[in-house]
């Protein structure tokens, strides 16, 4: 067995670094996983500016992961070989949140309200006894210190602790590939799918497309609904339409309101429109798209535009009965049924056109460039270095090709 833990580090913008950890240490409660695959989520825009959500900083990266555990606590109802999804954060167990089955990176102990007080939220915070931000109880740095452990928190790791409560275990004929998808793509909008009851023939908005928008599209093909696209890159419309959407209208049309009216006929407008880029421009096309006593589901929300969601709540929230909701993971009541579609042929056949480069853990730059440049989907690091195939997709390759034939960048 290794003694130590290897760990991605953003020292500063556009740099990226491993580093070696001591080997994790775990206590009742949670498990050692080697981590097979660890998807970028918004880790690039890290990896660009230097800027933080609360629960991470330039030493601890990465939240979403697939693995085999290496090492279990006594007590534990996992084995060491069990193939497993790790789900992001360290709930308490005990609140409305998680005894609810709601979703964990909600759980009470993650004190939002007091970190959206501080503008800084790295911040010293009284409410956390005197820890800052990254400290809180829920987050990912709450279950080093819970277990002692000098590394093993955060997603890009070779070794990783997790949280009995936040692993599930993968069926043995689903590939760790499909059930890495099963975090921030598939996993988190198939909560927003199964929360606004979508069913056959009922119409999707899918607006500002990246990998949580095409995330969406699936879980919307899954069930049988219409899907529109609401975007413009032309690399993400190629890939949303083999991904089965139905229509793409440009935002940027002066009728695209009245196209998405045509399409959806009596009902005018969608029965949910998942907004996924974060931008008002799109936040306010998703109000308008939905239908009446449709949601609007909003995924979207680190841009900095300086502009709060623009909502008239008269004509666009009480006249019209709009649910708006939003939120960043999958439902731990909703983890059966995901499984249960990561299984299904047809969805791996669409997650192969969602999954557009994979990288051992060692070429993350390249990983968080190809995010950047806005001509991929999900992005995998293979932190055991032994990625079969780094790059871009070879079924994505022609594509690539064909756009800048098409438009030379
Ligand atoms: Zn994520
Ligand atoms: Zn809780």
């Amino acid at each position: 067995m290794d003694h130590n833990n290897i760990v991605l580090t953003i020292p500063e913008p556009g740099k990226v670094e491993l580093v070696e950890r001591p080997y994790p240490k775990i206590i009742p409660g949670y498990s050692l996983v080697e981590v097979e695959i660890a998807p970028i989520c918004i880790e690039h825009q890290v990896y660009k500016e230097h800027r933080f959500e609360w629960h991470s900083d330039a030493d601890n990266q990465g939240h979403e992961g697939v693995g085999t555990v290496r090492e279990v606590a006594p007590g534990s109802k996992f084995k060491v070989g069990d193939r497993v999804v790790m789900y992001q954060g360290n709930p308490c167990q005990e609140c409305f949140v998680c005894i609810r089955g709601l979703s964990p990176t909600h759980c009470m102990s993650i004190p939002y309200e007091a970190l959206t007080e501080t503008q800084d939220p790295s911040t010293v915070l009284e409410e956390l006894g005197g820890g800052s931000a990254i400290d809180a109880p829920g987050g990912l740095k709450a279950i080093e210190t819970a277990c002692g452990s000098a590394s093993g928190g955060f997603g890009f790791s070779r070794y990783r602790i997790a949280p009995d409560f936040m692993i599930q275990k993968l069926p043995d004929d689903l590939p760790f590939r499909y059930a890495a998808l099963a975090n921030c793509s598939i996993g988190c909008t198939y909560t927003a799918l199964e929360e606004a009851g979508i069913r056959r023939d009922d119409w999707v908005v899918v607006a500002g497309v990246g990998f949580i928008g095409f995330g969406s599209i699936i879980n919307a093909k899954y069930r049988g609904a219409k899907v529109i696209v609401l975007g413009r890159n032309p690399f993400r419309m190629a890939q949303a339409v083999k991904m089965g959407a139905d229509h793409i209208v440009n935002p940027d049309d002066d009728d695209w309101l009245d196209q998405i009216h045509e399409l959806t006929g009596p009902q005018k407008g969608a029965d949910l429109v998942i907004e996924a880029s974060g931008y008002p421009y799109y936040q306010k096309k998703a109000l308008k798209a939905v239908r009446r006593f449709g949601w609007v589901w909003l995924y979207g929300f680190l841009v900095e535009s300086g502009e709060p969601l623009p909502i008239d709540l008269l004509d666009e929230i009480h006249n019209r009965g709009v649910k708006l909701s939003g939120s960043h993971d999958v439902f731990i009541s909703h983890r059966e049924g995901l499984i249960r579609m990561l299984r299904n042929p047809e969805v791996q056949d669409m997650a192969d056109h969602l999954i557009t480069h994979e990288y051992n853990m060692s070429q993350a730059a390249e990983g968080f460039e190809a995010a950047l440049s806005k001509r991929a989907g999900k992005i995998f690091l293979y932190p055991q270095e032994n990625c079969p195939n780094p790059g871009l997709s070879p079924s994505l390759r022609a594509l690539v090709a064909d756009l800048d034939a098409a438009s030379p960048r």
